[in-house]
């Protein structure tokens, strides 16, 4: 059920993930960051060799305690900036329930502050 005080969060669908790194530019040009600090950060799994003779890697976008779900652009009507940038559309900004019911397969994960 929704209401006025629901949470807000990130449904990253990290399939599609190439792992570009963009979103941790375009978080730490929003936020200002500094060097080692990061609000979302590309992480990789593999490669491995598949039962099949195929590699298989995989990137996952985390955001970090620094993430603030980009408060003070959403607040202007804008969202979140890694999303803005995310060109293959892996990450959606909106409010958790709403979010909760577009998961429907295992690289499907939600973040919420
Ligand atoms: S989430 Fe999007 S912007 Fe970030 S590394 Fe993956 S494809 Fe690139
Ligand atoms: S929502 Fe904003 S603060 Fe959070 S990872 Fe994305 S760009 Fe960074």
């Amino acid at each position: 059920m929704s209401n006025n005080t629901e949470r807000y969060g990130l449904l990253i669908d990290y399939e599609y993930c190439s792992g570009c790194h963009v979103c941790e530019v375009a978080c730490k040009k929003e936020h200002d960051l500094t060097v080692g600090q990061w609000g979302i950060k590309i992480h990789q799994d593999g490669p491995r060799q598949l039962d099949n003779g195929r590699w298989e890697y995989t990137y996952i976008p985390v955001p970090t305690s620094l993430c603030d779900l980009c408060a003070d652009r959403v607040k202007g009507g804008k969202l979140p900036n890694c999303v803005h940038h995310c060109q293959a559309g892996v990450m959606v900004y909106g409010k958790i329930s709403e979010l909760a019911e577009k998961v429907d397969k295992d690289t499907m994960a939600i973040f919420s502050r």
